[in-house]
């Protein structure tokens, strides 16, 4: 049995999935044709009381366009140093938009208001860039599954009204960080001008992500979409995966965060484990006590169990929980574990 651990997006449809995929009426999506991703796009839109949804390929491409939708090139965007739009989208911001980002040293991938305020450059000071937008992720993937308390992004709202700046949430595993602090879409689409979303995450689907926003801001995203390459055709197989995992992955996630809180005891009472940070969803971040035992060599024998686990770099480990990632495996990784 193998155990994958590396990420939340290792699993494959379910059976359930896979008949909603198969029965999807579909039609061409780039002439708008497509009825099951019309019908994702529109109940997406509803859930987050925004006027347009836009089914993507990927998140990291929903992030991109959302970017270009609120910047000119040459223009700053303010982001915690841990984003995954800074760290792990190949260099995008710069590559599609021609902007730069400010990075503010948060605590585990979040910022204050207070520092996004002091991050914004002053727009008459023609030497600096342009500050236009501020990105927030959550739950932050390199700060461990961290959930954003809602009132400092509510001051952050505030922050970016009085400054103009547009206001983006990566959300790739918001649903994840809904569930933990028990807040609703409609609260996050009141928020945020734009935000994407993930399927292909905790919500189990092999693809898909939606990007949301207003007709002002939205007016154009079915435009970049096309230049990112984004523009599918018989998408619907697709989009009734996403629709499928709303309707029947959603509540789950629970579950994903159980398991992580059980791993997490379990690590704490390892005598090789350095630190674990705090878990609040489904991903787990540590650090191995190198003089007692390499990283290395832990990574080996949890592979030599068939258990797999990624590095994060600077000694930390990662673990994520997932849909895949039965009840039994968990009895079984337990246990290996406190074997180690
Ligand atoms: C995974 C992820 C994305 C998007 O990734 P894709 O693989 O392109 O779907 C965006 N933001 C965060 C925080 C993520 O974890």
């Amino acid at each position: 049995m193998k155990i994958n651990l590396i990420s939340d997006t290792v699993t494959k449809p379910t059976p359930g999935m896979l008949k909603a995929m198969f029965a999807a009426e579909v039609g061409d999506d780039v002439f708008k044709e497509d009825p099951s991703v019309n019908a994702l796009e529109k109940k997406v839109a509803e859930l987050f009381h925004k006027d347009v949804a836009l089914f993507f390929p990927s998140g990291t491409m929903a992030n991109q366009a959302a970017i270009k939708l609120h910047t000119q090139p040459a223009d700053q965007l303010i982001c915690d140093k841990y984003a995954h739009v800074y760290n792990y989208e190949g260099g995008g911001i710069s590559f599609n938009s021609g902007v730069s980002c400010k990075l503010v040293d948060g605590e585990r991938g979040m910022m204050t208001a207070k520092q996004v305020e002091e991050a914004i450059n002053p727009p008459d000071f023609y030497h600096s860039p342009l500050t236009t937008l501020v990105s927030i992720e959550n739950t932050t993937n390199k700060g461990g599954g961290a959930c954003w308390d809602f009132e400092e992004l509510k001051k952050i709202q505030t922050v970016c009204k009085s400054n103009r700046l547009g206001y983006h949430l990566d959300g790739a595993r918001l649903w994840n960080a809904m569930l933990a602090k028990n807040e609703t879409p409609q609260q996050y689409g009141e928020l945020f001008d734009t935000i994407s979303v993930c399927f292909s995450k905790g919500l189990g689907c092999p693809v898909g992500s939606v990007l949301v926003g207003n007709k002002e801001i939205m007016q154009k995203a079915i435009r970049v979409r096309k230049i990112l390459g984004g523009g599918m055709r018989q998408a619907g197989y697709l989009a009734a995966a996403a629709s499928y995992a709303l309707e029947h992955h959603v509540d789950r996630l629970a579950e994903d965060h159980n398991k992580a809180q059980e791993i997490g005891k379990v690590l704490r009472q390892l005598l090789f484990i350095k630190k674990v940070e705090p878990i609040e969803t489904n991903i787990i971040i540590f650090e191995i006590n190198e003089t007692l035992v390499s990283t290395e060599n832990f990574l080996e024998k949890l592979a030599a169990n068939n258990v797999f686990i990624i590095g994060m770099g600077q000694g930390k480990l990662r673990i994520v929980t997932h849909l895949d990632y039965t009840d039994e495996m968990h009895v079984a990784f337990l246990s290996i574990l406190k074997k180690i």
